[in-house]
């Protein structure tokens, strides 16, 4: 097993970088309730040198499970990356046309979904639990390239990275319906007369009702929660979980 998880749709890209840690990074997040910022410190550094990445060219939000897409700036970079006191607050979405900016979110469960937009030169990401996708945060990472580089739809490539999947995603009753209301009954899934939520397959729906093309649409087959020992899953691992990075830079 390699030591980060990447799109094969993205690799294809020489001029992009677009990955995930894994467990072996350790606590990515500045947001952890136990975790130092000294020891995520550390953590991000290991993670950025092992990736070539130039800590600081990254870009990181404090996330709310919210709509919010920040445009990074050039005069952005660095904000968050290395210090918790420099993050962006309250953004759940990134996106930027400039090169060398690397665009960060953290995620233990929730999906990372990363946008490249080939033709326009823009890059985006998301941050997306049930309630960020609920909220349309996918959909608003798409707005936001819109506005900053005329992107297309139709030229968006995604990947949405790895999350807590249909196999172990139980929700309440009430919540399976709001998912069923929004997206209709195939995101639901019933077992053993429990209800679970298939978040992909929402964005997915989400994505392709904002005009991308399914074909230009990679779902990582990564379970979070099955993942153990690879990833760490916030439902899994409860106190003791850690969060993954996930970075796109254009380089
Ligand atoms: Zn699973």
């Amino acid at each position: 097993m390699s030591t980060v998880i990447t799109s094969q749709k993205l690799a294809k890209f020489p001029g992009i970088k677009a990955v995930v840690s894994t467990r072996s990074f350790g606590n990515q997040s500045f947001q952890h309730s136990s975790i130092s910022e000294k020891e995520t410190i550390l953590n991000r550094r290991r993670f950025f040198d092992k990736q070539g990445i130039n800590a600081d060219f990254v870009v990181n939000t404090g996330l709310s499970h919210e709509d919010k897409v920040y445009c990074a700036r050039i005069s952005d970079r660095g904000r968050g990356a290395m210090a918790k006191k420099t993050i962006i607050p309250n953004y759940d979405g990134l996106v930027t046309n400039n090169r060398n900016v690397f665009l960060m979110v953290t995620v233990a469960d929730c999906f990372p979904i990363f946008y490249y937009d080939p033709k326009a030169n823009c890059i985006g990401i998301a941050h997306a639990g049930w309630r960020g996708v609920l909220n349309g945060i996918s959909i608003n990472v798409i707005d936001e390239m819109k506005k900053v580089a005329g992107s297309k739809p139709e030229d968006i490539i995604v990947f949405i990275g790895p999350g807590i999947q249909a196999c172990h995603f139980e929700v309440s009753i009430d919540l399976a319906s709001q998912f069923e209301n929004a997206f209709g009954s195939e995101v639901i899934v019933s077992r053993g007369g429990n209800r679970y939520a298939n978040l992909s397959m929402a964005i997915k729906s989400q994505l392709e009702s904002s005009g991308i093309n399914s074909c230009n649409i990679e779902i990582s087959s990564e379970c979070t929660y099955c993942a153990d020992g690879i990833l760490s899953s916030y439902r899994r691992d409860k106190g003791g979980y850690i969060a993954q990075a996930a970075v796109i830079g254009m380089i």
